[in-house]
């Protein structure tokens, strides 16, 4: 009999889980197993705020994917794919066709401005690390030309973050970080630089609890960064944004650099191959299969999952798109053996927001906690991370060793 194609789209979290594991479950001659990905290195998406910060340099943020592979078992195409043909079971890549058995899409998540004039136009999205080198730079060509400037416009030196969720906040403590270095490097007075969050909704980090979202928000306050929250950004502009403050009151805030770090979606190509979806993301079967294609298997940010208690979708995270990724292998090689598919229930072991090098809050196996020591313990899950996927070499080699 033909031993089966199993062709994976991205090397994000979920692709790179799928295949670590499968690899592992496998003989060689088990499976042809296909690895595509636009880029020959796998990027930490989680660290991605930092490297737009400048905290940490762009090149730490990323590892060569070959480093994790079995090339043995696993055959990796750098390709950028283009469409999905479901009926056809092939991938169609800006290089080639690559025909399936079996798929698994990993493509990851695209930035969600749900169609904010101007935002696409006029403001960066921390969608990949080229993306986020773009934001580091744009932010140090700002303070390096209102440093020479005659007349200085004070508008470079305003940065808006668009959305106080996760990777809003995140980004934000960086910045506090990140921000009395470029005032001394370029001569700045610190009290001309402006940092402004915006948000839409009534509250900062939503779904976490109130005690740390006050710990996280008055940290933030007391490194200046002001808050401006229930307040829609309604348009992006070339001279900065404009937010709503009431019924029919407008204001605008001239700003070079704005960040929109309020939404993400599913990948486009999920809706260019015709797949039922909500803003790019598969509701998926229980095994985490794309309804109606038994060969297909959706993880990570493509995917949606209802929470059964909540009633509401997991949020898109690391954590679940790894947890995904090692399910699918072992349900992959149910497959091939003709046995029963096993449902994928996540195990959420807790979650940390970072606020910067030493500072963080998070709620971990039911327990709060704050400041160093959470810092201290998102390190360790950032660590974690690449132990799963590369082994210890992996994080002698890219790891946040500095805990302490
Ligand atoms: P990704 O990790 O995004 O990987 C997708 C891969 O697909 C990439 O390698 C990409 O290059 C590739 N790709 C995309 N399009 C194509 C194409 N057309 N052709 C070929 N390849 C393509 N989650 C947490 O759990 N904890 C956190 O602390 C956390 N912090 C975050 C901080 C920030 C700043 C951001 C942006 C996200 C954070 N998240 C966090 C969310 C987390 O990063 C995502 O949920 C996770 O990356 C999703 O994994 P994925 O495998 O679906 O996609």
């Amino acid at each position: 009999m033909k031993r089966p194609t199993v062709v994976v789209l991205g090397a994000g979290y979920g692709g790179l889980s799928v295949i670590t594991k499968l690899q592992k479950l496998v003989n060689a001659d088990d499976a042809d197993i296909i690895l595509v990905n636009k880029n020959d290195y796998h990027y930490e998406s989680t660290w991605l705020h930092e490297a737009a910060a400048g905290t940490m340099a762009p090149d730490a943020v990323r590892y060569d994917i070959g480093g994790v592979l079995d090339k043995g078992k696993v055959n990796f195409v750098q390709a950028t794919v283009e469409n999905i043909d479901t009926k056809a079971q092939k991938v169609i890549t800006d290089r080639s066709e690559i025909s399936y058995d079996y798929l698994v899409v990993g493509l990851g998540f695209e930035g969600e401005t749900f169609g904010i004039p101007g935002l696409k136009e006029h403001a960066f999205s921390i969608a990949n690390v080229k993306a986020a080198r773009q934001i580091r730079d744009h932010i140090e060509y700002q303070f390096a030309t209102y440093s020479l400037e005659e007349v200085k416009d004070p508008s470079r030196l305003t940065i808006i973050v668009g959305g106080a969720g996760f990777t809003g906040i995140e980004f934000l403590g960086e910045l506090a970080d990140r921000l009395p270095e470029l005032c001394e490097e370029y001569d700045v007075d610190p009290k001309a630089v402006r940092i402004l969050c915006v948000e839409a909704a009534p509250m900062v980090l939503p779904g976490f609890d109130e005690e740390l979202v006050e710990y996280a928000v008055n940290y933030l306050k007391s490194k200046g960064i002001e808050f401006s929250i229930g307040t829609p950004l309604t348009e992006a502009t070339p001279e900065g944004v404009k937010i709503k403050k009431g019924e029919d009151v407008f204001e605008e805030i001239p700003a070079k650099t704005v960040v929109w770090a309020a939404g993400v979606r599913g990948n486009s190509i999920i809706e260019k191959a015709g797949f039922d979806n909500m803003r790019a993301r598969i509701k998926v079967d229980p095994d985490l299969r794309a309804p109606g294609h038994n060969n297909v298997f959706i993880v990570g940010d493509c995917a949606l999952m209802i929470n059964a208690q909540t009633e509401r979708p997991y949020p898109p995270t690391a954590q679940i798109a790894m947890q995904q990724g090692a399910h699918t292998a072992h349900n992959l090689v149910a497959l091939f053996k003709g046995d029963e598919l096993e449902p994928f229930t996540p195990d959420l072991k807790g979650t940390v927001c970072s606020l910067g090098e030493n500072e963080a809050i998070g709620e971990v196996f039911g327990r709060k906690i704050t400041g160093k020591k959470a810092a201290m313990m998102k390190k360790v899950i950032d660590n974690r991370a690449l132990y799963i996927l590369g082994g210890p070499g992996l994080v002698f080699k890219k790891g946040k060793l500095n805990m302490f």
